[in-house]
Formats: structure tokens, sequence, C-alpha cells
């Protein structure tokens, strides 16, 4: 039979742009131009080698957020993924992880599930929390933060590197997974990928699709709330060292004085 693999993919502002805060103290979305989460490209990868090593797979890249993030979704089709679910509803603006988690809960259930991957964190909210509380939501064990993956006889196993040791581990499927980037280079869409990827099925969904109560989600049904949001300051000049003869003492010293060393 064949495993049918869910990725979840963010559609996230370019953290080359200019990023604001509209007055809701929301994410300014429309200011900024938007990519495929880049830590999202290692977990397509790892779905792509997944399928590569099975007999048969199918993998469906997922995403919620509004109308642009079909460019994750199109992104992810052209590297090799087979379809693709977009949740997008205007009652989803200033959503927060809880509610996220929810809507892709559903949406993962409405696709059918053997395995679900995901990034380690998106590259905009960065909490990497995502993962552990939509595993919690499915019923499924969470296997997170794996730079190495495989998946045979029901069962995906990895390996996770933390500071001091690495860990061999375990689940058995369904269940969910998040990678690292050390995980393995995400390969580039070649130009019959691109091509291929403009006639590929893609789901639009809302909430009523996926009987989603609206005071659920949106930023009146999140459960943390954005009180204040202030600009940075701008960058001042940094203090240029003249190398002379003296520049290795004077970086020192330099460090020294910042309480660096
Ligand atoms: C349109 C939109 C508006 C938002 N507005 C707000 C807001 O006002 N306030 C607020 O607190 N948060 C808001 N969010 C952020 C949203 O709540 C986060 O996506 C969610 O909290 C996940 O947290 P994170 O981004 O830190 O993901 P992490 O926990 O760092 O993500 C880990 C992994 O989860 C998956 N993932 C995360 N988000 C998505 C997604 N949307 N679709 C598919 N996969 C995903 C990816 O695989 C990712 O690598 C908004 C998001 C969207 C898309």
């Amino acid at each position: 039979m064949s495993l049918r693999i869910v990725v979840c993919v963010k559609y996230v502002p370019d953290a080359t742009g200019d990023r604001h805060f509209a007055e809701d103290l929301t994410t300014d979305r429309d200011a900024v131009d938007g990519l495929l989460s880049e830590l999202d490209e290692y977990a397509v990868e790892q779905a792509l080698q997944i399928a590569d090593a099975a007999d048969d797979a199918e993998i469906t890249v997922l995403t919620v957020g509004p109308e642009d993030a079909k460019d994750a979704l199109r992104k992810a089709l052209s590297m090799g993924a087979h379809k693709a679910i977009h949740v997008e509803d205007d009652a989803l603006h200033g959503t927060d992880v809880f509610g996220t988690s929810l809507v892709l809960a559903k949406a993962v259930e409405h696709a059918g599930f053997d395995l679900v991957v995901c990034g380690m964190a998106s590259t905009d909210g960065t909490m990497g929390v995502l993962p552990a509380i939509l595993a919690e939501r499915l019923g499924v064990p969470q296997v997170t933060q794996l730079s190495e993956v495989s998946v045979a006889d029901g069962k995906v196993t990895g390996r996770r590197d933390g500071d001091a040791a690495s860990e061999q581990l375990e689940a058995s499927l369904p269940a969910l997974i998040s990678v690292t980037d050390q995980s393995g280079e995400a390969r580039y869409p070649s130009f019959k990928g691109i091509m291929a990827a403009k006639k590929k099925p893609v789901e639009s969904l809302d909430l009523s699709d996926l009987d989603i109560d609206e005071a659920t989600v949106g930023l009146a049904g999140s459960w943390s709330t954005v009180d204040e949001a202030t600009q940075r300051p701008a960058r001042t000049a940094g203090t240029i060292v003249k190398d002379e003869g003296e520049g290795g003492k004077q970086l020192a010293a330099f460090l020294a004085e910042q309480k660096f060393i």
C-alpha cells in the first residue's frame, strides 16, 4: 500500500526584506515578499528521499497561509512533491501556533497520512514547537529534530544530535517527524520539475471545509497575544581597528571592555 507522506511547509516573509508589524501587532505580510521557509526545504527533501526508497509513496505538501502562500506549495511541487493542499480563510488572520496547529491537524487528517514531516522551525516565528503540538493533536508519536531519517517495516527511525550525545530514535507509523538543516541539502527544482509543477493538483480548503469554528482561530481565538512591538534602534557604526602592529592588542582590549573575554 502506498506510503502517504504529508509535508507541512510555511510561507514566510523574506528575511532579507524590510519586515514590519501591522497596526494590530501582527506581522505585516503584505509589506514584504514571501517564500518557502528555507528550513522547510529540508523537510521536502527528506520526504522525497523517503519516497524514493519506498516501493510506492505519495507526497502531499500542506500550507496554512494567505493567497500568496501558493508560491511555497509550487516550489515544493517543483522539487518533486505530488500534490498540495492550501488552507486559506480570512478568519485565519492573526492565528497563533495553537490555532495553526489545529488547522494543520484537520487538514492532515483530511489528506490521510502515514508520516507527517515538518521543518525544525520556521524562519519567521522560529518557535520550533508546532511539530510537537501537531503530533499531540493527531495523537501520534513525534520524533523531532532529526538529522538523519529512514522509513522501513512500518517504522520511522532517525538520529537526533545533541550537544553532548546523539540519540537513535524510532517510532511506529503513523508518526510525525521534524528534520534539521543537517539532514541533507535540499535539491534545486529542475526546469522539468518547474513545468510539471504547474499541472500538479492544489486543493484549496477553508475553515468550513475542515469543520473548524472561526472562534477557535484568528486573533480572537489565539491563546497568546502580542502586547507591544517596538522597532529596534538602527544599528550604529562599529569600531574600526586599524592594524599597524598593535591590532591584536587593541582587539583584545576592546573585547575585554565589552566583557566578551
Ligand atoms: C497568515 C498567517 C498569519 C499569522 N499571524 C500571526 C499572528 O498574528 N500572531 C501570531 O502569534 N502568529 C501568527 N502567525 C504565525 C503562526 O501562528 C505560526 O505559523 C505558528 O504559530 C507556527 O509557529 P512558528 O512559525 O514559530 O513555527 P515553528 O514551530 O517554528 O515551525 C516548525 C514547522 O512547523 C511547520 N509550520 C509552521 N507553520 C506552518 C504553517 N502555517 N503552514 C504549514 N506548516 C507550518 C513547518 O514545517 C515548520 O518548519 C501567522 C501565520 C500565518 C501563516
